[in-house]
């Protein structure tokens, strides 16, 4: 799956990036990149990092968080999630989800939390705004347990005229190739708290950036993936794309890391060239997630006529539908060809509790249903 937002403009600077190996370790364009990212989110901090998993990883640093405990989290998530949490010495807790918009179902959440929870991790997935958002940031604050929010799929989704992340203690988002906004990889980490940010600012200062080989291979990656997924005609572009920059192919979360290892470049901050590809693609995220409001309504009208059952908008939010998820009947997750009359490449968000880990997660019945019946559907479509 791949977000196609990815223009001309982004992969001739992956081009002049790879002439320009002087700077790449030129720490004011990554400052200047973060700095448009916290005002533009209307965030007080930012920063960024090789990775959604890696800001998770940041976060949990900056909070300081005791090891041994347990990590309140959604049963319903990509294995990138509670392996950030096992790395911080974490034992993730899964709590069920309910079925409006994919977060976590806050009574779960209640029945979940032992003396030893030290954090919460809330999601806005596919980028709708979570139904119990206010209800679960009201837990935390009752029983003094930090919230984490994983806005990766959701930069940009406002609730009540506020971009998401930036109620709980702090947040992240991800600009891998899937997600709204497209750095090949990528992730940010955001607080509104001041401590918090010290925390965060020293993980980075720790951090180091990716190595010259990984740097250049992450460039050909974002060239990569412009020619095969988002050129105007990528049908003919793919084949020589493969024939130059293949060899060069990254995958983002490799068998060992499903497998629970930590791999060597886990950790590494953002260096300059992903950075201003970062800074050029938020400059198109707000266009980009119009587009993807406008299909949403187009498939709304779709599920209406396939009596599928749709996502909620909660009332006040402004979603973002990095995809589009309804609920069908177990056959059709089975068999995406019905996809194929339509001309869209369905996808199968989350195929397991743990995506794409077949990881045992009891006790969570819903996301259970989810599991077995949630297809999304692209948002970022010819003509709209
Ligand atoms: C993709 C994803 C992440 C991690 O983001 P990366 O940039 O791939 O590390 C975290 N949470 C959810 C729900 C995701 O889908």
């Amino acid at each position: 799956m791949n977000s196609r937002t990815l223009e001309r403009d982004d992969a001739q600077l992956a081009r002049h990036w790879l002439r320009d190996r002087q700077r790449w370790d030129d720490a004011s364009v990554v400052g200047e990149y973060q700095e448009a990212f916290a005002r533009w989110n209307g965030s007080k901090h930012a920063f960024a990092s090789m990775g959604g998993r890696v800001a998770l990883s940041a976060c949990l640093h900056a909070l300081d968080l005791e090891p041994g405990g347990e990590a309140a989290i959604p049963g319903y998530t990509c294995v990138v999630v509670p392996n950030a949490l096992r790395f911080a010495g974490l034992k993730p807790v899964y709590c069920d989800i309910e079925l409006d918009t994919y977060g976590v179902d806050v009574e779960d959440l209640r029945r979940k939390i032992t003396p030893r929870t030290r954090v919460i991790i809330l999601q806005h997935l596919y980028g709708l705004v979570s139904r119990d958002y206010e209800k679960i940031l009201a837990v935390g604050r009752e029983r003094g347990i930090p919230v984490i929010e994983d806005c990766a799929h959701a930069t940009g989704a406002e609730y009540d005229g506020r971009k998401v992340g930036n109620r709980g203690d702090c947040a992240f988002y991800s600009s891998e190739q899937s997600k709204v906004f497209n750095t090949g990889q990528g992730g940010m980490a955001v607080t509104n708290d001041d401590a918090l940010a010290v925390r965060m600012a020293e993980f980075h200062e720790r951090a180091s950036y990716p190595g010259a080989r990984r740097t250049d291979a992450l460039l050909h990656n974002v060239l990569l993936n412009y020619y095969e997924r988002s050129h105007p005609k990528r049908w003919v572009t793919r084949y020589w794309a493969r024939l130059r920059h293949g060899h060069k192919r990254l995958v983002s979360t490799t068998p060992e890391e499903e497998r629970g290892m930590r791999p060597d470049h886990y950790g590494h901050r953002m260096p300059a060239p992903l950075a201003s590809i970062g800074l050029n693609q938020l400059g198109k995220i707000d266009r980009f997630n119009n587009r993807r409001r406008t299909a949403a309504a187009a498939w709304d009208l779709w599920a209406d006529e396939q009596g599928l059952r749709k996502p909620v908008r909660i009332p006040d939010s402004t979603p973002v539908f990095l995809r589009y998820p309804v609920l069908g009947a177990p056959e059709m997750k089975r068999d995406l060809s019905w996809a194929d009359q339509l001309g869209v490449e369905p996808g199968v968000w989350f195929k397991t509790h743990v995506h794409p880990v077949q990881e045992p997660v009891s006790d969570c019945p819903t996301a259970g249903l989810a599991v077995d019946r949630c297809v999304n559907l692209p948002t970022i479509l010819e003509g709209f």
